[in-house]
């Protein structure tokens, strides 16, 4: 199949041939037709199957074939996790939406709301935010949401491990009834069906791959390493392998900042990126990551999570996440766009259990290679993973439970004041608008 069969208009045709795309994703095969229809849209589709293009060209193509005269409303809601995703989302906007003469803005916080009032006087015709900061503006009556005709939650899955169910409610209550509702996410749980169930008006469903299948073209490894040397092992694979463009995860924020200070002070270029880290920090950190500036990016899952970065060559779980399903859409950022990717995961004795979660999810094994020099001390005993990073390097670790059961590491990350709640309410805290116009 090709665009042109889609039936979109020419405008949008001519923006997804200036990205050079030839031919539609399973996702956008499924979903655009749907979206076209008016229907609501239940999509399971993790980042990388190109599920943005999969909402935004159908709804540009509504906006363009059922033009309003008069001032502009807001027609089109789309809310996002994250400030990232939602800087992500609305720069897709703009980019198949450059023929076109609707206006966006994205909105979120940590910035100051002036700029994003002014933004909303002079009419947008598409906002791509946040919850928090939308509910901050609607607060204030900034925003006038009753002319929204479709309303988009993207990434519902990590929304809900966020916390925003209830800003979900509250933004719901603040759209017109009638409406296209789209649900995207990477997971079905049963929260997101249930939230479906009350959010979809008799909804078609489509998946874009089978569920928690990592991309095909991701090689993976597992290093077996002690606790206490990963860092060692982490900086000497950098060398060792050349590698450059590394994102690398850990669970906690404060171990993502004292891995950080160990790269630099081996002379590796590193920054990082987690909830704590205001918005101009981690937009600066993402663009030197891009561009090549920074060898090592370190991430905490929320804050890496929709990064859209191509053909990143390797990712390394420097810790295993506590939720097996988070490892697929960690190594997802790797292998895009038919280039291959390594995903590699250092592991500790601690980790076995959730090394199992994941080879179950992914029903196979990952290979284990040895690293000469770096192989575990069959001695060290297993100690149970907390999530919570008390600021001091006692705080990361129990001193009870050391039988190695791994009763501590089954415990549920979203009860445990973890990355996903150590961030508080991300959307909340507010942040920026692009308040690029075209
Ligand atoms: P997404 O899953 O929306 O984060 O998209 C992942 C990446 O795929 C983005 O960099 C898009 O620019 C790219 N992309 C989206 N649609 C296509 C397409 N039809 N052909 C090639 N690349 C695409």
């Amino acid at each position: 199949m090709k665009f042109t069969e889609l039936g979109l208009v020419p405008e949008i045709l001519r923006s997804i041939a200036d990205q050079g795309y030839e031919t539609p994703t399973p996702i956008q095969m499924q979903a655009i037709p749907v979206v076209l229809s008016g229907r609501d849209l239940m999509a399971c589709a993790q980042t990388g199957t190109g599920k943005t293009a999969g909402f935004t060209l159908p709804i540009l193509n509504r906006l363009a074939g059922n033009r309003v005269t008069g001032p502009r409303k807001i027609r089109v809601l789309i809310l996002t996790p994250t400030r990232e995703l939602a800087a992500q989302v609305e720069e897709s906007v703009r980019t198949y939406g450059a023929h076109l003469p609707f206006k966006s803005l994205v909105m979120f916080g940590g910035v100051g709301m002036n700029p994003q009032i002014s933004a909303l006087r002079s009419g947008i015709d598409i906002l791509v935010a946040t919850p928090g900061r939308l509910l901050d503006h609607a607060q204030q009556r900034n925003v006038d949401l009753s002319g929204v005709e479709v309303l988009v939650l993207d990434e519902a899955d990590r929304m809900l491990d966020m916390g925003f169910i209830h800003d979900i409610k509250r933004v719901i209550k603040l759209v017109p009834k009638k409406r296209q509702n789209l649900l995207f996410s990477a997971t079905f749980s049963d929260e997101i069906r249930t939230l479906a169930s009350t959010f979809l008006v008799d909804p078609e469903y489509v998946e874009s791959e089978r569920r928690n299948s990592p991309p095909d073209l991701v090689k993976q490894y597992v290093y077996k390493v002690d606790r206490e040397r990963k860092r060692d092992l982490l900086v000497e694979l950098i060398r060792d392998k050349g590698w450059y463009q590394v994102l690398v995860f850990t669970r906690t924020k404060w171990g993502a900042n004292g891995l950080t200070e160990k790269l630099l002070k081996a002379g590796i270029e590193a920054d990082v990126i987690h909830g704590n880290k205001s918005q101009n920090a981690r937009t600066r950190a993402l663009a030197n990551f891009k561009s090549g500036k920074l060898h090592v990016l370190v991430a905490t899952d929320i804050a890496a999570r929709g990064i859209d970065i191509n053909e990143l060559p390797h990712v390394v779980n420097f810790e295993l996440p506590n939720v097996a399903e988070d490892y697929v859409h960690r190594i997802g950022r790797t292998g895009r766009a038919g280039t291959e990717g390594a995903a590699v995961s250092l592991v500790c004795v601690d980790e076995h259990k959730l090394l199992h979660d994941i080879e179950r999810l992914l029903k196979k094994q990952i290979e284990v290679v040895a690293y000469p020099g770096y192989e575990p001390d069959p001695g060290i005993r297993a100690e149970p993973i907390l999530m919570r990073s008390a600021g001091t390097r006692g705080g990361q670790r129990s001193q009870a439970g050391r039988s190695g059961s791994g009763a501590a590491r089954g415990s549920s990350p979203k009860a445990a004041g973890g990355p996903r709640t150590g961030t508080g309410k991300p959307g909340g805290a507010s942040h920026h608008s692009g308040n690029r116009h075209r």
